[in-house]
């Protein structure tokens, strides 16, 4: 009975049960495989079903709006105003959204591709200077701050490391502006970067913030996770800030860690590798 192949096996002859052993092993395996197989298309297809959801959000508010307004249905030029404002927003939000899948999808290729077509599409392994990165982050990321009435320090050691530089600018940005979104009045973004006593490079965002539960700590990487979602969106996160920073750690072999109080505030590390490390910091 090859569908049970160790079922009558005190049975068969003993020269046999190797075979039925391998038999059974590959089974087996074959088994798991399809679970695998069965589990990434349930994601995939909740995922197409998730990003279909999020277009259509912005894409049914801009039809709408500019609906209005092509009927004469908006007068008044501050309404005018207003409805182009909302407008510009909602594409902003759209390409926010197309922006971020990109990126995902590039780093699923990368991931499963060979090495080649991530070099094209995500940009070459250079030396990235830490401390400039988080400068750079800093500064585009003022206004923002200003404007929720969060404060920034820098605490940045020399580090430079081995990657890609658009993706470690990506993941320096995407925790810094969740650092500021899940913030509080008055409160504070720690942007920091040196080597750690092991040996390797590190990037560490604090805030000041809501703070993330324990439960929710794994979940938040998964796309469009949110563990408050009407807060999330009013605040413009495209819910997949979190997946690209865990795809992007993984591209360097890095690895995150998060430690977080409720209603205190959250601190994101993300160590690169000892081997990514160029240069040891001048003393
Ligand atoms: P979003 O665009 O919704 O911010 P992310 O993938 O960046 O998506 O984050 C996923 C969820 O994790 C957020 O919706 C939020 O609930 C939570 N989160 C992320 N960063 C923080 C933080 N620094 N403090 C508190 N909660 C956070």
């Amino acid at each position: 009975d090859l569908d049970h192949p160790r079922r009558n096996a005190q049975r068969a002859y003993a020269e046999m049960e190797p075979m039925l052993e391998r038999i059974e092993s590959q089974r087996q395996e074959l088994k798991r495989q399809m679970r695998v197989l069965a589990d990434n298309d349930r994601m995939r297809r909740e995922f197409t079903a998730n990003i279909t959801h999020e277009l259509k959000t912005p894409l049914t508010a801009i039809s709408g709006y500019a609906e209005l307004i092509a009927n004469g249905m908006v007068e008044a030029e501050e309404d005018q105003r207003d409805f182009g404002w909302r407008i510009y927003q909602e594409a902003g939000r759209l390409t926010a959204l197309v922006n971020d899948i990109l990126t995902l999808s590039n780093l699923d290729e990368a991931e499963h591709g060979d090495a080649q077509t991530a070099a094209t599409s995500l940009g070459a392994c250079e030396p990235v200077d830490l401390p400039r990165t988080l400068e750079g982050v800093e500064q585009r990321l003022e206004a923002v701050a200003a404007r929720a009435d969060v404060h920034f320090e820098l605490a940045c050691e020399p580090a430079l490391v081995e990657g890609v530089a658009r993706l470690i600018d990506i993941m320096v940005y995407n925790l810094a502006s969740n650092a500021i979104r899940y913030n509080r009045p008055a409160g504070t973004v720690e942007l920091a970067c040196g080597q750690e006593p092991g040996g390797g490079a590190f990037v560490r965002v604090r805030d000041t913030g809501i703070g993330i539960a324990e439960e929710e700590r794994d979940k938040i990487f998964e796309r469009f996770y949110r563990v408050d979602k009407s807060r999330s969106k009013a605040r413009g996160g495209t819910g997949l800030g979190l997946a690209i920073v865990k795809h992007a750690a993984l591209f360097h072999k890095a690895t995150i860690e998060v430690q977080s109080e409720l209603g205190e505030g959250t601190s994101i590390t993300v160590r690169f590798p000892p081997a990514a490390l160029l240069q040891a910091p001048q003393a």
